[in-house]
């Protein structure tokens, strides 16, 4: 207390220390938590009772991963009573450099397990409970039901419009962030009377091949950090009252440049689905609505499926791509790759032939990816000159166990 009164006095601005007292004495702080949280307390425009109001309220983080790893520490140092950390997936090498709740020692590690330790190691006096089924239709509404505000950190459209939903049925605040490549965005959803949903911003799910991802496009570490950061930005703002939350509005932030962009959004659609005037999804059929149908995608971080554009029958095994590319190198190696340049250098400057593809790595990937946009190229396997071209159902996971372990895997 003697340290909060004298850095009021000294920095000659904000609140008197007699003030500060007198506001201090009521908000319900202990004095535990006025020391903690003193350089926030003495913001003339934050106070003691929006920190008191911090330490009363909860927020639901849904995605352990590049958005909620900086949202969960934010929010955990700064006092947010309860977190709720939701996250399905465990904790992969590839994380780590944007994913910075976690630990190397925390790899194969439940992801809402090992953040919801680093936010108790922060700290100790909030209350953190990790959520390690998931968000789905059938407990969305009881998780979100239970917290004050609920933060979309996921990288799929099935659990991007479950969210949305159940936070309109529940009337709960959505802060939703994202961020690929060099790019993120920002805005706060469901926010009566008149602030859109997600699904008012896309009423049609996402055609899958459009649907990239981290692991496919490519993420600078501190784009989703800079993102989720704002995303705890905005919890704080919407607990505490203090300042005026990212609604009807749309942050787009670019790394290359460091700019920020900010446009004006629609108010809610009267015919939306969800939060419209005659909402057709609603508290009593959420829980049977098929989020997998209606997107195309499953409830879960992984890769997309298959497009299934070929039949399994068509389809080569790994050994038995690397026994027909071993039989048949002089075809190979002329191939060139469908993969971009970035790709190639991550996986083959690294790989200076130990398999059966040395004389042209280039084919592996382009066999082995197994995502929408090679299946979709399929057409120019013929090029290689294998008669029952691609086989990438597993891709290069696949081959790097099966076939060749010192092959990288990215
Ligand atoms: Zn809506």
């Amino acid at each position: 207390m003697d340290k909060l009164r004298s850095e009021a006095v000294d920095s000659g601005e904000g609140p008197k220390s007699s003030q500060i007292i007198g506001r201090l004495s009521g908000c319900g702080l202990s004095s535990s938590q006025v020391s903690r949280y003193s350089r926030q307390l003495v913001l003339p425009s934050f106070g003691p009772q929006a920190q008191a109001r911090l330490c009363q309220g909860s927020v639901l983080i849904v995605g352990a991963g590049g958005l909620g790893s900086p949202a969960a520490l934010y929010l955990a140092a700064a006092g947010v009573g309860q977190l709720g950390i939701v996250d399905t997936d465990a904790l992969e090498l590839s994380n780590l450099h944007r994913q910075i709740a976690h630990q190397e020692a925390s790899v194969g590690r439940h992801k809402a397990a090992s953040a919801a330790a680093s936010c108790r190691a922060l700290n100790s006096s909030i209350q953190v409970v990790a959520h390690e089924q998931g968000l789905l239709p059938h407990n969305a509404l009881d998780l979100v039901g239970a917290y004050d505000v609920v933060l979309d950190a996921s990288d799929n459209a099935p659990t991007r419009y479950l969210a949305s939903d159940a936070c309109c049925i529940a009337d709960k605040p959505l802060v939703s962030g994202a961020a690929l490549g060099m790019d993120g965005q920002l805005t706060t959803l469901c926010m009566r009377p008149n602030g859109p949903c997600y699904r008012c911003l896309y009423p049609e799910a996402p055609a899958l091949a459009s649907c990239r991802r981290c692991g496919e496009a490519g993420v600078l570490g501190v784009a989703p950090g800079i993102i989720g950061t704002l995303q705890a930005l905005e919890a704080i703002k919407l607990l505490s009252g203090v300042g005026q939350p990212l609604t009807q509005r749309l942050l787009l932030l670019n790394c290359l440049s460091t700019s920020f962009r900010t446009f004006k959004l629609r108010d809610r659609s009267a015919a939306c689905a969800s939060c419209g005037d005659r909402p057709t999804i609603t508290a009593a059929n959420l829980a049977d609505y098929d989020y997998k149908a209606f997107t195309g995608q499953p409830f879960n971080d992984a890769a997309p499926p298959s497009l299934a554009l070929i039949p399994d029958a068509q389809r080569l095994r790994v050994q038995d791509l690397a026994q027909r590319l071993g039989q048949s190198a002089s075809d190979a190696a002329g191939a060139g790759s469908s993969r971009p340049p970035s790709h190639q250098a991550a996986g083959m400057d690294t790989h200076a032939g130990s398999s059966p593809m040395e004389s042209s790595p280039e084919t592996v990937h382009h066999l082995l990816e197994s995502t929408p946009t090679s299946e979709a190229s399929s057409g120019r396997s013929s090029s290689l000159g294998l008669a029952a071209p691609i086989g990438g159902a597993s891709g290069l996971t696949a081959w790097c166990q099966m076939v060749d372990p010192s092959f990288p895997s990215y």
